[in-house]
């Protein structure tokens, strides 16, 4: 080897390529939010971020005993202390569908729950298809390991149903694994039985296996059900991640997990794989395992519940009030944390994307949505629904106010001269589609 004359120490080509497609979106957006206007980030996936959402309390109490047991100091098995993969198989099963310990693979989080999913069944070159719009993550994982995204859509005229022949289309010699995320991040939606099934139908004939990200489980409103879509199948293998991050509301915790779903006993490599990589960490958080089986067993139902209609309010607050904002197209979600908005780009000549949008409401408004952009989904917004309720009623009247002073009405129609907006004279912005989208929603 040449003696090397001085130091150059680049970053590897992983590193390089570890892109957070959110991060370098909101890391370019221009935020310079009005001075007099309190900043209302309906931007962040975090519910712990405006304080008014906190872990139940027999949660926090296990994990501070946990922590004064002194017992739980020490490194676990890799993929997880035999009692907290006990407790996670407890929680998922139901009398029809079973999941036992040896099916549960302990993670640091749901998204070290996905990453070891489409690490384990992808070599560089192949390929994962993902939904559009999605969650950014799934390409930040696959892509710095040489593993390519293709995408399938989702549709909001259907309540953000997957475009099923799209899917099919896009599978390939290459195709390793399907991406579903349901309910999903950003849209809000989630899947019924039937369309589970569909889903479930290509995979089967095409012989893919299924990557659920199912960190949402239970997060729906009343009116919907949630099925684990493994719970519908005894074909298709699924890796199914979750956690309890958003349910329990404890991001910072970092506790997910992989249930392996495999009926027919084609999985037994993959499974030697996943233990495999869980060696690469040494395995999660000792505490918040020991914690688990109060965590799961304990947290009273109405917790959950007090979530949900926090969140179920708040989607309908927005839902009502941006429906007659013109220019603006909310598709009301059925679950998770989120609702993504329609602009009609149209109408508002003065911007050329929904990010100079997002931009603009910020400087004028100090409103924070995250553009579509971050979820491949071109001029739409994201807004988080777990904000306090007055926040989420101004943070409407402040659209309100934006969309009146920049909304263009078309030559084409009579009351082109009238811009004002939200008055009860006028008719709602909202089409008989999106109307028709939050009934489906709710299926
Ligand atoms: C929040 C989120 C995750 C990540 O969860 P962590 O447990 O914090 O890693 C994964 N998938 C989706 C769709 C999410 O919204």
């Amino acid at each position: 080897m040449k003696p090397r004359s001085g130091w150059h120490v680049p970053m590897s080509d992983i590193a390089r390529n570890t892109i957070n497609p959110i991060r370098r979106i909101v890391d370019t957006i221009e935020l310079n939010p009005h001075p007099d206007k309190q900043m209302i980030a309906l931007s962040i996936g975090d519910p712990t971020v405006f304080g008014n959402l906190e872990p139940a309390k027999v949660v926090v109490d296990a994990v501070v005993e946990a922590v004064q047991a002194i017992k739980f100091n020490g490194y676990a098995p890799s993929s997880g202390t035999a009692t907290a993969k006990e407790a996670i198989a407890q929680y998922t099963s139901t009398p029809e569908f079973r999941v036992s310990a040896k099916d549960v693979y302990i993670c640091s989080g749901c998204s070290s729950a996905l990453e070891a999913c489409i690490t384990v069944l992808a070599n560089a070159g192949d390929n994962i298809l993902v939904p559009r719009p999605g969650f950014p993550l799934y390409q930040t994982l696959a892509h710095c390991i040489g593993i390519q995204t293709k995408f399938y859509d989702l549709l909001p005229e259907r309540g953000w149903e997957a475009d099923l022949e799209m899917l099919d289309a896009q599978i390939d010699s290459g195709t390793r694994a399907i991406v579903v995320n349901n309910p999903s991040n950003p849209c809000g939606s989630v899947f019924g039985k039937e369309h589970l099934r569909r889903i479930l139908e290509i995979a089967a004939r095409r012989r893919v296996p299924i990557i659920a990200d199912e960190i949402y489980n239970h997060f729906v409103f009343p009116e919907s059900e949630f099925y684990y879509i493994a719970s519908l199948t005894d074909e298709v293998p699924v890796l199914s991640c979750s956690g309890l991050t958003k349910r329990f509301l404890v991001p910072g915790w970092r506790m997910g997990w992989i249930t392996v779903h495999d009926q027919n006993h084609v999985l037994k490599d993959v499974r030697v794989g996943l233990q495999n990589l869980s060696t690469r960490t040494i395995g999660a958080n000792t505490l918040v395992q020991a914690a688990l089986p109060t965590i799961l067993s304990d947290t009273p139902a109405e917790f959950f519940s007090a979530t949900l209609q926090l969140v179920q309010a708040n989607a309908e607050i927005a839902f009502k009030r941006l429906s007659e904002i013109k220019g603006l197209k909310p598709v009301m979600p059925s679950g998770a944390m989120y609702m993504m908005v329609g602009i009609d780009m149209a109408r508002l000549p003065e911007f050329e994307t929904d990010l100079q949008v997002v931009e603009a409401m910020v400087t004028e408004q100090s409103v924070f949505c995250l553009p579509g952009k971050c979820f491949d989904l071109a001029n739409y917004v994201r807004l988080v629904l777990t904000v306090p309720q007055q926040f989420m009623h101004e943070a409407c009247e402040r659209l309100a106010q934006f969309f009146a002073d920049h909304y263009v009405q078309s030559d084409a129609d009579p009351s082109a001269e009238d811009v004002a907006v939200g008055r009860a004279d006028l008719e709602p912005a909202v089409t008989s589609d999106v109307r028709r989208v939050a009934g489906v929603g709710a299926d």
